[in-house]
Protein backbone atom coordinates (compact mmCIF):
# COMPACT_ATOMS: atom_id res chain seq x y z
CA UNK A 1 0.00 0.00 0.00
CA UNK A 2 0.81 3.24 -1.06
CA UNK A 3 1.66 5.88 2.53
CA UNK A 4 -1.61 7.28 3.42
CA UNK A 5 -2.07 10.93 5.13
CA UNK A 6 -5.16 12.01 6.18
CA UNK A 7 -6.15 15.25 7.65
CA UNK A 8 -9.26 15.62 10.16
CA UNK A 9 -11.30 18.38 8.68
CA UNK A 10 -13.46 18.37 11.58
CA UNK A 11 -10.56 19.29 13.86
CA UNK A 12 -9.39 21.82 10.98
CA UNK A 13 -12.94 23.87 11.09
CA UNK A 14 -12.57 23.53 15.07
CA UNK A 15 -9.38 25.12 15.21
CA UNK A 16 -10.16 27.96 12.47
CA UNK A 17 -13.63 28.62 14.12
CA UNK A 18 -11.57 29.57 17.32
CA UNK A 19 -9.60 31.99 15.25
CA UNK A 20 -12.07 33.61 13.37
CA UNK A 21 -14.34 33.94 16.40
CA UNK A 22 -11.94 35.59 18.41
CA UNK A 23 -10.53 37.84 15.50
CA UNK A 24 -13.61 38.91 15.12
CA UNK A 25 -14.04 40.26 18.62
CA UNK A 26 -10.77 42.75 17.84
CA UNK A 27 -12.43 43.86 14.16
CA UNK A 28 -9.53 41.38 12.69
CA UNK A 29 -10.67 39.79 9.21
CA UNK A 30 -9.18 36.74 8.66
CA UNK A 31 -7.35 34.81 5.04
CA UNK A 32 -7.52 31.24 5.56
CA UNK A 33 -4.53 29.91 3.70
CA UNK A 34 -4.33 26.77 1.38
CA UNK A 35 -0.93 26.58 0.04
CA UNK A 36 0.31 23.98 2.49
CA UNK A 37 -2.66 21.41 1.37
CA UNK A 38 -1.71 22.76 -2.22
CA UNK A 39 -5.10 24.13 -2.86
CA UNK A 40 -7.10 21.76 -1.80
CA UNK A 41 -11.27 22.07 -2.18
CA UNK A 42 -12.52 20.49 1.03
CA UNK A 43 -9.65 22.16 3.25
CA UNK A 44 -10.73 25.76 1.58
CA UNK A 45 -14.39 24.44 2.17
CA UNK A 46 -14.03 23.94 5.50
CA UNK A 47 -11.92 27.12 6.10
CA UNK A 48 -15.33 28.80 4.57
CA UNK A 49 -17.74 26.87 6.94
CA UNK A 50 -15.44 28.31 9.52
CA UNK A 51 -16.16 31.76 8.69
CA UNK A 52 -12.98 33.14 7.10
CA UNK A 53 -13.06 36.38 5.19
CA UNK A 54 -10.75 35.24 2.27
CA UNK A 55 -8.60 32.53 0.74
CA UNK A 56 -5.56 32.86 0.01
CA UNK A 57 -2.62 30.76 -1.26
CA UNK A 58 1.07 31.40 -2.39
CA UNK A 59 0.65 30.11 -5.97
CA UNK A 60 -1.64 31.03 -8.60
CA UNK A 61 -2.75 27.48 -9.72
CA UNK A 62 -3.52 26.73 -6.56
CA UNK A 63 -6.46 30.05 -6.62
CA UNK A 64 -7.40 28.87 -9.98
CA UNK A 65 -8.67 25.09 -8.51
CA UNK A 66 -10.87 27.11 -6.09
CA UNK A 67 -12.21 29.73 -8.53
CA UNK A 68 -15.16 28.35 -8.50
CA UNK A 69 -15.56 28.93 -4.60
CA UNK A 70 -17.39 32.42 -3.57
CA UNK A 71 -14.51 34.55 -1.30
CA UNK A 72 -12.54 37.04 -2.03
CA UNK A 73 -8.77 35.83 -2.94
CA UNK A 74 -5.88 36.90 -2.24
CA UNK A 75 -2.09 35.56 -3.44
CA UNK A 76 0.41 35.68 -0.58
CA UNK A 77 3.14 35.50 -2.49
CA UNK A 78 4.18 38.49 -4.89
CA UNK A 79 3.33 37.66 -8.52
CA UNK A 80 5.90 36.32 -11.12
CA UNK A 81 5.61 39.11 -14.09
CA UNK A 82 5.56 35.48 -16.22
CA UNK A 83 1.84 34.88 -14.47
CA UNK A 84 0.62 38.70 -13.73
CA UNK A 85 -2.69 37.51 -16.22
CA UNK A 86 -3.70 34.77 -14.10
CA UNK A 87 -3.01 36.71 -11.21
CA UNK A 88 -5.47 39.63 -11.99
CA UNK A 89 -7.53 36.60 -13.53
CA UNK A 90 -7.99 34.36 -10.24
CA UNK A 91 -7.06 36.82 -7.43
CA UNK A 92 -8.97 39.72 -6.51
CA UNK A 93 -6.07 40.71 -4.43
CA UNK A 94 -2.38 39.87 -4.51
CA UNK A 95 0.86 40.66 -1.60
CA UNK A 96 3.21 42.56 -3.61
CA UNK A 97 6.64 44.33 -3.20
CA UNK A 98 7.94 45.14 -6.40
CA UNK A 99 6.60 48.39 -8.75
CA UNK A 100 7.45 46.90 -11.41
CA UNK A 101 4.88 44.00 -10.89
CA UNK A 102 2.15 46.07 -9.47
CA UNK A 103 2.23 47.98 -13.39
CA UNK A 104 2.27 44.85 -14.97
CA UNK A 105 -1.00 44.00 -13.07
CA UNK A 106 -2.18 47.32 -13.49
CA UNK A 107 -1.66 46.91 -17.22
CA UNK A 108 -3.37 43.37 -16.95
CA UNK A 109 -6.20 44.45 -14.96
CA UNK A 110 -7.09 46.98 -17.70
CA UNK A 111 -6.92 45.02 -20.61
CA UNK A 112 -9.29 42.85 -18.88
CA UNK A 113 -11.49 45.45 -17.42
CA UNK A 114 -11.58 45.17 -13.67
CA UNK A 115 -9.51 46.37 -10.96
CA UNK A 116 -7.33 44.20 -8.94
CA UNK A 117 -5.98 44.99 -4.91
CA UNK A 118 -2.68 45.51 -3.83
CA UNK A 119 -1.38 45.28 -0.89
CA UNK A 120 1.93 46.70 -0.32
CA UNK A 121 4.19 44.41 1.65
CA UNK A 122 6.83 46.01 4.50
CA UNK A 123 9.94 44.10 5.94
CA UNK A 124 9.94 45.15 9.51
CA UNK A 125 12.84 43.01 10.08
CA UNK A 126 12.30 39.12 9.08
CA UNK A 127 13.89 40.08 5.48
CA UNK A 128 11.67 38.16 3.52
CA UNK A 129 9.72 39.97 1.18
CA UNK A 130 8.65 43.54 1.39
CA UNK A 131 10.22 47.28 1.24
CA UNK A 132 12.51 48.15 4.09
CA UNK A 133 10.99 50.03 6.77
CA UNK A 134 13.42 52.54 7.64
CA UNK A 135 13.57 53.12 3.81
CA UNK A 136 10.41 55.73 4.33
CA UNK A 137 11.34 57.57 0.79
CA UNK A 138 11.46 54.26 -0.83
CA UNK A 139 7.88 53.51 0.53
CA UNK A 140 6.07 56.76 0.07
CA UNK A 141 7.19 56.99 -4.05
CA UNK A 142 6.10 53.29 -4.55
CA UNK A 143 2.96 54.38 -3.31
CA UNK A 144 2.86 57.28 -4.70
CA UNK A 145 3.41 55.65 -8.35
CA UNK A 146 0.85 52.95 -7.49
CA UNK A 147 -1.86 55.61 -6.79
CA UNK A 148 -0.94 57.01 -9.98
CA UNK A 149 -1.67 53.78 -11.99
CA UNK A 150 -5.03 52.41 -13.44
CA UNK A 151 -6.12 49.16 -13.19
CA UNK A 152 -4.98 48.53 -9.20
CA UNK A 153 -5.96 49.92 -5.96
CA UNK A 154 -3.89 50.24 -2.77
CA UNK A 155 -5.92 48.59 -0.04
CA UNK A 156 -3.61 48.24 2.38
CA UNK A 157 0.04 47.28 3.38
CA UNK A 158 0.95 43.92 5.34
CA UNK A 159 4.19 42.48 7.11
CA UNK A 160 5.37 38.84 7.09
CA UNK A 161 7.34 37.38 10.19
CA UNK A 162 8.43 34.19 11.55
CA UNK A 163 9.34 32.94 8.21
CA UNK A 164 12.76 33.53 7.78
CA UNK A 165 14.49 35.29 10.46
CA UNK A 166 12.29 33.97 12.66
CA UNK A 167 11.19 37.39 14.05
CA UNK A 168 8.01 37.03 15.91
CA UNK A 169 5.44 39.92 15.65
CA UNK A 170 5.84 42.49 18.58
CA UNK A 171 3.52 45.74 20.04
CA UNK A 172 6.97 47.30 19.16
CA UNK A 173 6.97 46.23 14.99
CA UNK A 174 3.44 46.02 14.73
CA UNK A 175 3.06 49.77 15.98
CA UNK A 176 5.34 50.38 13.34
CA UNK A 177 3.29 48.60 10.30
CA UNK A 178 0.14 50.94 12.25
CA UNK A 179 1.49 54.21 12.36
CA UNK A 180 3.00 53.90 8.71
CA UNK A 181 -0.54 53.20 7.44
CA UNK A 182 -2.08 56.23 9.16
CA UNK A 183 1.18 58.19 7.96
CA UNK A 184 0.26 56.61 4.44
CA UNK A 185 -3.27 57.72 4.68
CA UNK A 186 -3.20 61.09 5.66
CA UNK A 187 -0.17 61.88 2.76
CA UNK A 188 -2.48 60.18 -0.14
CA UNK A 189 -5.53 60.41 1.30
CA UNK A 190 -6.32 57.05 0.83
CA UNK A 191 -9.13 54.59 2.98
CA UNK A 192 -6.19 51.50 3.63
CA UNK A 193 -8.53 49.65 5.42
CA UNK A 194 -6.06 46.45 5.06
CA UNK A 195 -3.10 46.56 7.63
CA UNK A 196 -2.36 43.12 7.66
CA UNK A 197 -0.54 41.63 10.88
CA UNK A 198 1.29 38.57 10.27
CA UNK A 199 0.78 34.18 10.26
CA UNK A 200 0.21 31.72 13.11
CA UNK A 201 2.88 33.17 15.07
CA UNK A 202 0.27 36.17 15.94
CA UNK A 203 -2.49 33.69 17.49
CA UNK A 204 -0.34 34.01 21.03
CA UNK A 205 -0.69 37.93 20.91
CA UNK A 206 -4.41 37.94 20.07
CA UNK A 207 -5.08 35.45 22.38
CA UNK A 208 -3.09 37.86 24.80
CA UNK A 209 -5.17 40.88 24.31
CA UNK A 210 -1.93 42.52 22.89
CA UNK A 211 -2.60 42.88 19.32
CA UNK A 212 -1.91 46.29 18.63
CA UNK A 213 -5.18 48.38 17.55
CA UNK A 214 -5.29 49.11 14.39
CA UNK A 215 -3.95 45.82 12.37
CA UNK A 216 -7.38 44.87 10.67
CA UNK A 217 -5.84 41.01 9.06
CA UNK A 218 -4.17 38.24 9.93
CA UNK A 219 -3.22 35.25 7.50
CA UNK A 220 -3.48 31.98 8.95
CA UNK A 221 -2.62 28.57 7.82
CA UNK A 222 -0.19 26.21 9.75
CA UNK A 223 -1.58 26.69 12.88
CA UNK A 224 -4.71 25.49 11.94
CA UNK A 225 -3.56 21.93 11.03
CA UNK A 226 -1.05 21.63 13.67
CA UNK A 227 -3.07 22.57 16.31
CA UNK A 228 -0.28 25.41 18.07
CA UNK A 229 0.39 28.73 18.29
CA UNK A 230 3.44 28.98 16.37
CA UNK A 231 6.80 31.13 17.52
CA UNK A 232 6.14 29.71 21.04
CA UNK A 233 4.99 26.45 20.01
CA UNK A 234 2.14 26.52 22.92
CA UNK A 235 -1.39 24.65 22.23
CA UNK A 236 -4.68 26.83 22.50
CA UNK A 237 -7.28 26.42 25.28
CA UNK A 238 -10.19 24.74 23.31
CA UNK A 239 -7.93 23.36 20.56
CA UNK A 240 -7.70 20.43 18.61
CA UNK A 241 -4.59 18.63 18.37
CA UNK A 242 -3.09 15.63 16.61
CA UNK A 243 -5.33 16.65 13.36
CA UNK A 244 -2.54 14.89 10.70
CA UNK A 245 -1.73 11.13 10.45
CA UNK A 246 0.10 8.98 8.39
CA UNK A 247 0.24 5.36 7.81
CA UNK A 248 3.14 3.45 5.91
CA UNK A 249 3.80 -0.09 5.40
CA UNK A 250 6.19 -2.66 7.45
CA UNK A 251 8.06 -4.40 4.57
CA UNK A 252 10.67 -5.96 7.19
CA UNK A 253 10.95 -6.71 11.12
CA UNK A 254 14.41 -8.16 12.12
CA UNK A 255 16.61 -8.52 15.33
CA UNK A 256 19.69 -6.74 14.84
CA UNK A 257 22.56 -4.91 16.83
CA UNK A 258 21.70 -0.83 17.35
CA UNK A 259 25.35 -0.25 16.63
CA UNK A 260 26.63 -0.32 13.37
CA UNK A 261 30.07 -2.95 12.36
CA UNK A 262 32.26 -2.32 9.64
CA UNK A 263 34.54 1.06 8.62
CA UNK A 264 32.34 3.70 9.04
CA UNK A 265 32.58 6.60 6.17
CA UNK A 266 32.68 10.46 8.01
CA UNK A 267 28.86 10.93 6.09
CA UNK A 268 25.87 9.39 5.52
CA UNK A 269 24.40 8.91 1.87
CA UNK A 270 22.75 12.27 3.26
CA UNK A 271 25.68 13.84 3.58
CA UNK A 272 24.99 14.12 7.25
CA UNK A 273 27.58 13.19 10.35
CA UNK A 274 25.76 10.31 12.70
CA UNK A 275 25.89 9.31 15.69
CA UNK A 276 24.91 5.98 17.23
CA UNK A 277 23.74 4.69 20.90
CA UNK A 278 24.42 0.60 21.88
CA UNK A 279 21.39 -0.21 23.11
CA UNK A 280 22.49 -3.73 22.23
CA UNK A 281 20.19 -6.15 20.31
CA UNK A 282 16.84 -4.63 19.32
CA UNK A 283 13.67 -5.49 17.37
CA UNK A 284 13.75 -3.15 14.14
CA UNK A 285 10.64 -2.44 11.60
CA UNK A 286 11.42 -1.11 8.74
CA UNK A 287 8.63 0.79 6.64
CA UNK A 288 8.16 1.73 2.77
CA UNK A 289 8.61 5.60 3.18
CA UNK A 290 11.57 8.09 3.37
CA UNK A 291 12.59 11.04 2.26
CA UNK A 292 11.90 11.05 -1.13
CA UNK A 293 8.41 10.84 0.25
CA UNK A 294 7.92 13.61 2.75
CA UNK A 295 10.02 15.37 5.10
CA UNK A 296 10.19 12.37 7.86
CA UNK A 297 11.58 14.87 10.69
CA UNK A 298 8.02 15.40 12.10
CA UNK A 299 6.90 11.24 12.38
CA UNK A 300 5.96 10.50 15.97
CA UNK A 301 4.27 7.04 16.43
CA UNK A 302 1.08 6.92 17.61
CA UNK A 303 2.67 3.59 19.61
CA UNK A 304 4.20 5.46 22.58
CA UNK A 305 6.77 2.78 22.95
CA UNK A 306 8.56 2.73 19.30
CA UNK A 307 10.48 5.09 18.24
CA UNK A 308 12.06 6.18 15.16
CA UNK A 309 15.51 5.71 14.66
CA UNK A 310 16.07 7.40 10.85
CA UNK A 311 15.55 6.96 7.46
CA UNK A 312 17.15 6.91 4.01
CA UNK A 313 15.36 7.99 0.83
CA UNK A 314 12.70 5.01 0.58
CA UNK A 315 13.40 3.15 3.80
CA UNK A 316 12.20 4.55 7.36
CA UNK A 317 13.57 2.45 10.45
CA UNK A 318 11.89 2.31 13.50
CA UNK A 319 12.52 0.16 16.96
CA UNK A 320 9.67 -2.01 18.30
CA UNK A 321 11.45 -3.67 20.77
CA UNK A 322 9.40 -1.80 23.63
CA UNK A 323 6.12 -2.38 22.16
CA UNK A 324 3.12 -4.24 23.96
CA UNK A 325 1.57 -4.39 20.00
CA UNK A 326 2.51 -7.42 18.02
CA UNK A 327 3.71 -5.94 14.35
CA UNK A 328 3.76 -8.13 11.41
CA UNK A 329 5.14 -7.27 7.97
CA UNK A 330 2.47 -6.03 5.80
CA UNK A 331 0.44 -4.41 8.47
CA UNK A 332 0.14 -0.15 8.62
CA UNK A 333 1.60 1.23 10.91
CA UNK A 334 0.49 5.11 12.48
CA UNK A 335 2.30 8.32 12.81
CA UNK A 336 1.13 11.64 14.11
CA UNK A 337 2.49 14.43 11.66
CA UNK A 338 3.35 16.90 13.73
CA UNK A 339 5.95 19.56 12.08
CA UNK A 340 4.49 21.82 8.96
CA UNK A 341 7.48 20.49 7.08
CA UNK A 342 6.52 16.90 7.22
CA UNK A 343 2.52 18.08 6.64
CA UNK A 344 3.37 20.72 3.07
CA UNK A 345 5.84 17.66 1.90
CA UNK A 346 3.42 14.94 2.52
CA UNK A 347 0.45 17.16 0.83
CA UNK A 348 2.46 17.69 -2.36
CA UNK A 349 3.92 14.20 -2.68
CA UNK A 350 2.68 11.81 -5.57
CA UNK A 351 4.11 8.57 -3.55
CA UNK A 352 1.90 9.36 -0.63
CA UNK A 353 -1.88 8.64 -0.83
CA UNK A 354 -3.73 12.09 0.40
CA UNK A 355 -6.90 10.34 1.72
CA UNK A 356 -7.08 13.77 3.46
CA UNK A 357 -9.45 15.89 3.88
CA UNK A 358 -12.88 14.65 3.96
CA UNK A 359 -15.80 14.68 6.25
CA UNK A 360 -14.99 11.64 7.70
CA UNK A 361 -13.94 10.82 11.57
CA UNK A 362 -11.06 9.68 11.69
C1 LIG B 1 2.57 31.12 4.34
C2 LIG B 1 2.19 32.50 4.58
C3 LIG B 1 1.30 32.78 5.62
C4 LIG B 1 0.80 31.73 6.57
O1 LIG B 1 1.78 31.37 7.50
P1 LIG B 1 1.47 30.38 8.70
O2 LIG B 1 2.58 30.59 9.65
O3 LIG B 1 1.47 29.01 8.12
O4 LIG B 1 0.17 30.76 9.29
C5 LIG B 1 0.92 34.10 5.79
N1 LIG B 1 1.39 35.06 4.98
C6 LIG B 1 2.23 34.83 3.97
C7 LIG B 1 2.72 35.95 3.13
C8 LIG B 1 2.67 33.54 3.74
O5 LIG B 1 3.53 33.29 2.74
Amino acid sequence: MQPILNMNLIKVKHNTAQIVKLARQYGVSVAGITKGVCGNEDFAKAQLEAGVDYLADSRIENLKKLKHLDKKKMLLRSPKKSEVDEVVEYADYSLNSEIEIIQALGKSAVNKGVLHSIILMIDLGDLREGIWYRNRHEIFQTVQSIVGLKGVKLEGIGTNLTCFGGVMPTEENYTILVQLAEELRTEFNLPLPIVSGGNSSSLQMIYEGRLPKGITHLRINQSVFLGLEIGYGKKLSNWETKIVKLQAEIIEIHKKPSYPQGIQAKMNAFGEIQTFKDKGIRTRAILAIGRQDMDINGLHPSDPHVTVEGGSSDHLIIDISESEQLYKVGQMIEFDVVTYSSIITAMASSYIQQEVLKYEVV
